[in-house]
């Protein structure tokens, strides 16, 4: 995040990204809504039917600033290595939310709520641009004022729980200690992993991470860092989240 930058500076955020893209393969478009601030998307190009493809959304929650500035960051620093890997990047997804720092929209909507309708003019957009599309991999970040350290939700289906989520969680304590908490969010939680099953969606509505694991993907990781620590640290630690699940992912 640059020096004097307040964390919910969102044309800021949108400036720097808008640089990267004069300098480098990547693509940002102005997606339009009726709301008053619009939202973007990055691409590379790349996307296409045959090739799976690398989905990163950050900022669903206006008040988890950390994590849309970890994405610019770790894109500024390694946006070479985005050349060949087709990319979709939603790098702040609730705009009014940035800026007047509330976890809903200007409609008091919950964004992670509402991925089970299709009318809905965010997820309309997103749905009708990634029809078709598979993932290898899906990241959702976020950050959550209860918890005590870094968490990620890994969808659980059966079987053990994915190595991936323990290498991952390694790479963000350099920075952040584990959440210590055994429920988290009425859950179970072990070692800072929690397995919500995909047969059973939240009352309120499907979030994001479920639509996008259900219908597009194979790997999916949302990734939790404590809102109440250093923004320096929670942004560094989503940064190296970040690093380590592309690395993982894209290894040969
Ligand atoms: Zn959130």
């Amino acid at each position: 995040m640059p020096r004097n930058c307040s964390a919910h500076d969102y044309s800021t955020l949108i400036r720097k990204w808008r640089a990267l893209s004069t300098k480098t393969v990547l693509r940002v478009r102005e997606m339009s809504t009726p709301e008053p601030l619009p939202f973007f998307e990055v691409t590379n190009d790349l996307l296409c039917r045959e090739k799976p493809f690398l989905y990163i959304s950050a900022g669903i929650h206006g008040d988890e600033p950390a994590p849309c500035w970890a994405l610019l960051e770790w894109v500024e620093e390694n946006h070479s290595l985005l050349r060949n890997i087709p990319i979709l990047f939603y790098p702040c997804l609730n705009p009014w939310g940035f800026v007047h720092n509330s976890r809903l929209d200007e409609n008091g909507e919950d964004l992670n709520r509402i991925w089970g309708n299709v009318f809905h003019p965010l997820t309309e957009q997103i749905l009708k641009r990634i029809e078709g599309l598979s993932f290898f991999l899906s990241l959702n970040l976020h950050e959550d004022f209860d918890a005590n350290g870094i968490y990620i939700y890994e969808p659980y289906q059966g079987g053990r729980t994915d190595r991936w989520t323990n290498q991952i969680l390694q790479a963000g304590k350099k920075f952040l200690t584990l959440d210590t908490r055994k429920r988290i969010d009425g859950k179970n939680a072990k070692n800072g992993i929690i397995r919500p099953r995909v047969t059973h969606p939240p009352k309120e509505g499907i979030p994001e991470a479920l639509y996008l694991f259900q219908n597009h993907g194979t790997r999916n990781f949302t990734i939790e860092t404590p809102s109440e620590a250093s923004l320096e640290k929670r942004i560094l630690s989503h940064k190296a989240m970040i690093e380590e699940s592309v690395r993982l992912a894209t290894r040969t």
